[in-house]
């Protein structure tokens, strides 16, 4: 028989399973508080439930966990890239940053990306599947089991669109804020979209508190249809309406990234024309300069992007330049260049 995997499961799914097996509707409370709060990995571990009803539950259920391949440590800020195994044999990246009190991860959504951005790893693969909600959740417990520490931040970053896979990603975030498991602040978890506008209207229409990220990185249609080509479906003028729309139904603001790419975004007209494509948007930017990762593609040198950040001091709102750490971490997989950096602030 089949076992069934609880992770991934919210308390009302698994009491549904502990009925269905004739088992007291508490012990739900207690296994999905011993998956996601105490990270255990087996029945066993749990001894609050006696032997017999644990010995049951290993014939009946498991849970699952990713398999770490690789680890890779940075000397110098304690920045750590991870490759975990799935079952069946995708592998998927995730990033641990920690940054004086926070301890933030970087999880992926997909295996590979359908969107194809032309600067990014990842979406020159295609997309192969998307991840179950434990898939995404369990990036999260794997790296605090590895590691040894209670992560305070989550964001939504690394391989994939996770609006393309809205429902298990929202699972999984959901899951990570649950109070009885990780407890991990709705605002402290970001979701990042390169502009999926049909999903950014059902994150506002189902009054998502989570934070959200658009990848911007052009100010112009004809620039970021070239970098992002599902610009094309839902151009500027679109993606920026469903933004107004999210923010007329949120107190938070939402953070513009923008990859700066030399010779395709970084000049001083591209500033000027994000200063006034954002004005009025109650949003934050977060410039991020280009990791070579993709032949072709670079970041601008420092003066240049000294020029950029000038031409955005006047903008009413925090702009932000991400600095690169970790930097003997090998982060050529996909997107995941651009999470393993830290925010300095500039204006
Ligand atoms: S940048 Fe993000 S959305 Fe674009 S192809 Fe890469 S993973 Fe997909």
């Amino acid at each position: 028989m089949k076992k069934i995997n609880l992770k991934g499961m919210t308390i009302e799914e698994i009491e549904t399973f502990v009925n269905s097996a004739g088992i007291e509707s508490y012990r739900s409370r207690q296994i999905f508080q011993w998956m996601y709060n105490k990270n255990a990995v087996s029945f066993n571990e749990m001894t609050n439930i006696s032997k017999n009803l644990r010995k049951k539950l290993t014939t009946l259920a498991e849970i699952q966990t990713l398999k770490i391949l690789r680890k890779q440590e940075s000397a110098d800020s304690g920045t750590a890239k991870f490759l975990f195994g799935l079952p069946d044999g995708e592998a998927v990246e995730s990033v641990y940053i920690p940054d004086q009190k926070r301890r933030t991860v970087c999880v992926s959504s997909q295996v590979g990306c359908a969107l194809g951005c032309r600067f990014c790893q990842t979406g020159q693969m295609g997309l192969k599947r998307n991840l179950f909600a434990w898939e995404i959740l369990d990036q999260v417990l794997a790296i605090e089991r590895e590691l040894g520490v209670d992560v305070t931040n989550i964001v939504v970053m690394g391989m994939g669109e996770p609006f393309q896979n809205y429902e298990n990603v929202l699972r999984a975030v959901e899951l990570c804020a649950h109070p009885e498991g990780m407890a991990i602040g709705q605002r402290k978890i970001t979701i990042s979209t390169s502009g999926l506008v049909p999903a950014i209207r059902r994150f506002t229409r189902e009054k998502r508190r989570f934070k959200l990220a658009v990848s911007l990185n052009a100010a112009t249609d004809e620039k970021r249809s070239r970098l992002i080509p599902i610009n094309k479906k839902y151009p500027l003028a679109v993606l920026l309406d469903a933004v107004r729309e999210y923010l007329q139904n949120s107190r938070c603001r939402v953070t513009f990234e923008y990859v700066l790419i030399a010779g395709e975004n970084d000049s001083v007209e591209d500033a000027r024309r994000l200063r006034r494509l954002l004005k009025g948007i109650r949003c934050k930017i977060n410039l991020i300069p280009y990791n070579p990762t993709f032949p072709g593609f670079r970041a601008p040198d420092e003066s240049k992007t000294n020029i950029f950040i000038q031409e955005l001091l006047e903008f009413p709102a925090p702009v932000t330049l991400r600095k690169s750490r970790g930097s003997d971490i090998d982060a050529a997989c996909g997107q995941l260049f651009v999470k393993n950096e830290k925010c300095v602030k500039i204006a």
